[in-house]
Formats: structure tokens, sequence, C-alpha cells
């Protein structure tokens, strides 16, 4: 089990406050997931961490039972136009690459983020893993990598809903795994 109290101040330094910790085991992987990235999303195969660059559903599962422990962090947002959440996602996903940096350096070799929104590390993605433009930084999401956020949420009495319309409140989450 990691250190939380270490982690925690990790966290915060950073600036993340609003988080809860999992087992990893209690994160839902689901095929139906895979199935709306791969039909039904503009970004299949056009951002270098989205499918099919990631691991199919049975290695999503097997990366999380490689874990002891797991944050997972929810942020909320509203925006006025659909193309804002992207710098705000920039934002974000810098900023969590920053803090699995931090916690590998404090010692948990095995840190790794799933970032809140696919990967808006650059503003024109590459569209693949060989040619993406910061592969030391560039994470997937956690849609990405098989993840049904909204069963593993809920269960936490953390908010999530289908949105009808733009202008409603965002909630979208990350995850840390850590070890
Ligand atoms: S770092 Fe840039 S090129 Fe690489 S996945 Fe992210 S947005 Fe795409």
């Amino acid at each position: 089990m990691a250190d939380r109290a270490e982690l925690e101040q990790l966290l915060t330094e950073e600036g993340f406050t609003d988080y809860r910790w999992i087992d990893p085991r209690q994160i839902l992987v689901a095929q139906w997931v895979r199935m709306k990235c791969t039909f039904g999303c503009g970004e299949y195969g056009h951002n270098a961490t989205c499918p099919p660059y990631t691991p199919s559903v049975a290695e999503c599962r097997r990366f999380f039972d490689d874990y002891g422990s797991a944050v997972v962090l929810h942020f909320e947002k509203r925006v006025d136009h659909p193309n804002d959440r992207h710098a705000w996602s920039r934002t974000v996903n810098q900023g969590l690459a920053r803090l699995e940096r931090a916690v590998f350096m404090a010692g948990f070799p095995k840190a790794f983020v799933l970032f809140m929104d696919s990967c808006t590390l650059c503003t024109e993605c590459t569209g693949a893993r060989t040619s993406c433009k910061n592969p030391r930084s560039a994470r997937p999401s956690p849609e990405a990598m098989a993840v049904d956020v909204f069963g593993t949420v809920r269960p936490l009495g953390l908010p999530i809903e289908v949105l009808t319309e733009y202008g409603q409140a965002m909630n979208r989450y990350a995850f840390l795994l850590i070890e």
C-alpha cells in the first residue's frame, strides 16, 4: 500500500484537491467502452493515445490488476463553446503529467496517469504513436483504456451524467495508478 500521506501532499502541491482513493480492482473495464471508441468517436485512429494504439480490453484489465492503489481525480467544467474544452483539457493534462512525474520521483516506479481527456498536449495530434511529438508525457484517457467511467465513479458517490446539451457542466475523471 502506497504511503497515502506522502502522496496526498504531492497531490496538494500539484493543485489537485478533488479526488478519492480507489482499489484498482474497483476500476471497471468493459468491452462496450472499446466499441464506443471504435464506432462513434472521431478520435479513433487520429489521436496517438487512443484506440487502436491502446492495449486490448483484456490487457487493460491486467494493467489495472498490476497495481495496489489508485486515485480517481474529479474535474468539473462548463464551457461556452465545445472547442473551448480542448484548452482546458491541455492545462489539466499537463498538470496530471507533472503529478505522475512527482509521484514517480517520490519512489513509486509504477506511477502511471490516465489523462482526464484524450491527449491534448499538442494543439494538433500527429495521430500515430510512432510520430507522437511528446512520447514521454503522452498518456491515454480512462476511456481509451476501456474503463467504464460511469460504472466506476457512481459507487463512489461522484457525479456523472449523460449530457444533452453544451452548456451543461461536464464531470470528467482522471486516474493515477500507484505502487
Ligand atoms: S503528445 Fe501530441 S502527438 Fe503525442 S499523443 Fe499527445 S497530442 Fe498527440
